[in-house]
């Protein structure tokens, strides 16, 4: 039997099972990556998930204002 996994928006909190029209985005300090949503891409580690481009989009927009201040939080652990 297999378990059904949800997947949860990072901003909204949404929650889905089969969130086809989803974005997942993979990033560390140096690079972001943008990706449609396929299923083995989304259960890998470190895999970010959003319940659409707005969504993503506010990720994003933390991501690169981070990246350009000084101090450089470990962005890898923000806020779950
Ligand atoms: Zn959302």
């Amino acid at each position: 039997m297999a378990a059904v996994i949800q997947y949860r928006c990072e901003i909204c909190g949404t929650e889905s099972s089969n969130p086809i029209h989803w974005f997942m985005i993979q990033c560390n300090a140096e690079e972001l990556k943008v990706l449609k949503w396929n299923t083995e891409a989304a259960s890998a580690y470190g895999a970010r998930h959003y319940c659409g481009e707005a969504h993503a989009g506010v990720y994003i927009s933390r991501w690169l204002e981070a990246s350009c201040s000084p101090s450089i939080p470990d962005f890898n652990r923000a806020s779950r």
